[in-house]
């Protein structure tokens, strides 16, 4: 079949959360014509493939592209997430995909989106309605959003055996059951289980009639501490510089998580079980509270196969039956891809730049394309920081982060972008409070200034440790 081309200056490939920021700033502040494309019919990635019970884990109000808040920056009044801001559905996420992409990308008149298109190594976008083959070219430069791989229940099925007649579903299809189980046995140990775990427990399902098999244990945070709006201020920053303090005063990998959780910075379900795995996952306290109600665990590795009355794991088996509901929650979620510069000639490779931030690290990138020719000096203030699997992670992820935040701090413009980004509202917000007289706010500026020299330096002292010797203390990561 034949193929034309089709031009901009601007090919964006994936139309996830990341390429959307990306398109977002580019037309805010460019006047750059661009085609974004995906397979998937609508924008907003895998929030199209999510289980109906899903919800961001951290605030709606840092979530999004830059240009359109996300939410109505409500205070959430009941629930497990009373009293922190909102956090939005999967359903209202992609309906403000969906927004962006008519209301502000198109009807830019400088954006062609071509849904329902998968594109090859070469370039080519194939249409998956008709097979229609156009060859994409980018005038200034291709940017490849696709990077994140992202493995979802309802996309990436077990990995284990599962034999005939065993009832296994994924979490959206446990929505749909509506045959009384048994019981329930949760295979997973990560976000989704755990949403899982919080879903049956709402709909009344005794606790003690589900079984949850979590291989791995996992560091969570603390929703209340990542709350970047103005009732939040203080505790915010508190909580920025007890995590610098908690590094300064660490004597060794296992103290510093001591202290992080004694600081209730970071939390885990089990506190008997050492974790082994930090996937910047985030639950509220009440959240926790609940989760540890299920006491039914079992920690005998990976599932590897379930049969009629029985579940083999790597270090043994349990008895199940075919009354029971099994749900795979094990999915891979975000695995992490090789480190490469963002900033590749004519390719951008969008990663994180700040810690766990998709969408502010994909609106910044887009900001230094449109504002800066340097390819060296954009590299420079955009290292990638990791995206985290294991507890070491939350080192390398917090010095690459400060290390960024240092370039930024010395380059006006970038300031000044921050100030005004709706992404990064931490920069915006303690700007804010500079201006006021509270005693409060000096005494913890004061702590910071004293910490964060001394806890960056901790941290990179502690990370050569765990890395020339490693050991599974030290890289903590089972
Ligand atoms: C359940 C869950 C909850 C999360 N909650 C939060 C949160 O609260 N806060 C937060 O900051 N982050 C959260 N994340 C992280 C989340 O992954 C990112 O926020 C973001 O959605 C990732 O966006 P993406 O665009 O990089 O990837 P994706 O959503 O995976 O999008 C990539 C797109 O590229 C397309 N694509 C890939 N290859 C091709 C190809 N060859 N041709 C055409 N199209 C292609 C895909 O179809 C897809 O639509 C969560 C993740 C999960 C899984």
């Amino acid at each position: 079949m034949g193929e034309h081309a089709r031009e901009a200056d601007y090919v964006i490939v994936g139309a996830g959360a990341v390429g959307m920021a990306m398109a977002d700033t580019l037309v805010a502040e460019t006047s750059a014509r661009i085609v974004i494309v995906d397979r998937r019919a609508r924008p907003g990635g895998h929030w199209n493939d999510a289980y109906p019970f899903v919800r961001l884990h951290g605030p709606s109000v840092t979530y999004g592209v830059n240009s359109t808040p996300l939410g109505s920056g409500r205070i959430d009044a009941a629930g497990l997430n009373a009293g922190l801001n909102e956090l939005a559905s999967g359903a209202e996420i992609c309906a403000y995909y969906d927004r962006v992409m008519h209301e502000r990308l198109l009807a830019s008149g400088r954006v062609s989106w071509l849904p329902l298109h998968d594109v090859d190594g070469h370039g080519v976008a194939t249409s998956l309605v008709n097979g229609q083959r156009q060859r994409l070219v980018a005038r200034r430069r291709w940017v490849d959003a696709t990077q994140a791989d992202t493995q979802v229940p309802a996309t990436h099925g077990p990995r284990f055996a599962v034999a005939e007649g065993v009832t296994c579903l994924t979490p959206t299809e446990l929505t749909l059951w509506q045959r009384p189980a048994a019981g329930h046995v949760i295979v997973g140990g990560g976000k989704t289980a755990m949403d899982t775990a919080l879903w049956l427990l709402a709909q009344g399902v005794d606790p003690q009639t589900i079984t949850w098999i979590r291989p791995r244990e996992t560091w969570l945070l603390n929703r209340a501490n990542v709350q970047p709006t103005a009732p939040f201020a203080h505790q915010t920053l508190a909580a920025i510089v007890a995590e610098l303090e908690a590094a300064r005063d660490a004597s060794s990998l296992p103290d510093l998580f001591d202290r992080l959780e004694a600081a209730r910075l970071l939390q885990r379900i089990d506190p008997a079980v050492q974790p082994t795995m930090y996937r910047c996952a985030i639950v509220s306290e009440a959240e926790l509270a609940q989760l540890r109600r299920i006491r039914n665990v079992v920690r005998l590795g990976h599932v590897q196969a379930i049969g009629a009355d029985r579940i083999v794991l790597e270090r043994g088996e349990i008895a199940t039956s075919a009354r029971h509901v099994h749900v795979h929650c094990s999915a891979g979620g975000l695995p992490r891809g090789p480190v490469q510069p963002v900033f590749q000639g004519q390719r951008i490779v969008p990663q994180y730049v700040r810690r766990c931030s998709p969408t502010f690290s994909a609106a910044f990138i887009a900001h230094l394309e449109a504002t800066m020719d340097d390819e060296h000096e954009k590299n420079a203030l955009c290292e990638p920081v990791v995206v985290p699997q294991v507890p070491l992670d939350w080192l390398r992820m917090h010095l690459q982060t400060g290390r960024n935040q240092l370039r930024w701090s010395q380059h006006a413009d970038v300031q000044d972008w921050l100030r005004r980004s709706r992404l990064e509202a931490y920069a915006g917000l303690f700007g804010q409070m500079q201006g006021q007289p509270d005693p409060a706010w000096g005494a913890l500026q004061a702590r910071l200034k004293q910490a964060r020299g001394p806890g960056f330096e901790r941290m990179a002292a502690l990370l050569r440790t765990a890395v020339a010797s490693p050991s599974p203390v030290n890289e903590m990561a089972g």
